[in-house]
């Protein structure tokens, strides 16, 4: 079985303006498929691991029988897969949060406003590329915000992701160039609670 690119809900467009449809369009169809194409390239060696779903087997990495190499390859373009498929759900503009997840936020947080202070400024301090996200603790199901490297997803960690936002330069940089607290700010706009 080779994973494929899962189709957007919506047009590309749907985000304007705030996220515009040409980054849209090569966010999808050029940097989500590549990171699939090289998934299943890697996967060619391995038929054992083939038919396994994407959450499956970045949860359970360092079990998984390959080679050093490999086993990096499909932490990065698996986690690649895996994070962007997540990304086009949460910024569909027809996905609400789950309001007993938003009633969690309000109590962990503050209020939602205290949330998106605490996220944003996790997402402003990132250093290179990598996504910040809002997990549940595997370990107290308490939610967290923390930021991950690459294309690190919070299951390799045990976590369940909840919400995450991409945070690598092709994600804003046509609309938004080096200015990334005004894509974080957009992204809020796009978002719903
Ligand atoms: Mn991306």
């Amino acid at each position: 079985m080779k994973h494929e690119l899962p189709k957007l809900a919506y047009g590309y467009d749907a985000l304007e303006p705030y996220i515009d449809a040409k980054t849209m369009e090569l966010h999808h169809s050029k940097h989500h498929q590549a990171y699939i194409d090289k998934l299943n390239t890697v996967l060619e060696k391995y038929p054992d691991l083939q038919g396994r779903p994407i959450e499956e087997l970045l949860s359970d990495l360092q079990n998984l029988k390959a080679e050093d190499a490999d086993r990096t390859m499909i932490r990065n373009q698996g986690g690649g897969h895996l994070n962007h498929t997540l990304f086009w759900k949460y910024l569909d503009p027809a996905n609400k949060m789950d309001e007993l997840v938003a009633k969690e936020i309000k109590s962990t947080f503050g209020s939602m406003d205290d949330f998106k202070k605490t996220f944003t400024e996790s997402a402003t301090k990132l250093f290179g590329s990598g996504w910040t996200w809002l997990m549940r603790d595997g370990k107290n199901s308490k939610l967290i915000i923390q930021n991950l490297p690459l294309q690190d997803n919070p299951v390799m960690l045990g976590h369940q992701a909840i919400l995450g936002l991409d945070l690598w330069e092709h994600a804003y940089y046509l609309k938004h160039q080096n200015r990334r607290p005004e894509y974080i700010e957009n992204f809020w706009k796009v978002f719903k609670f």
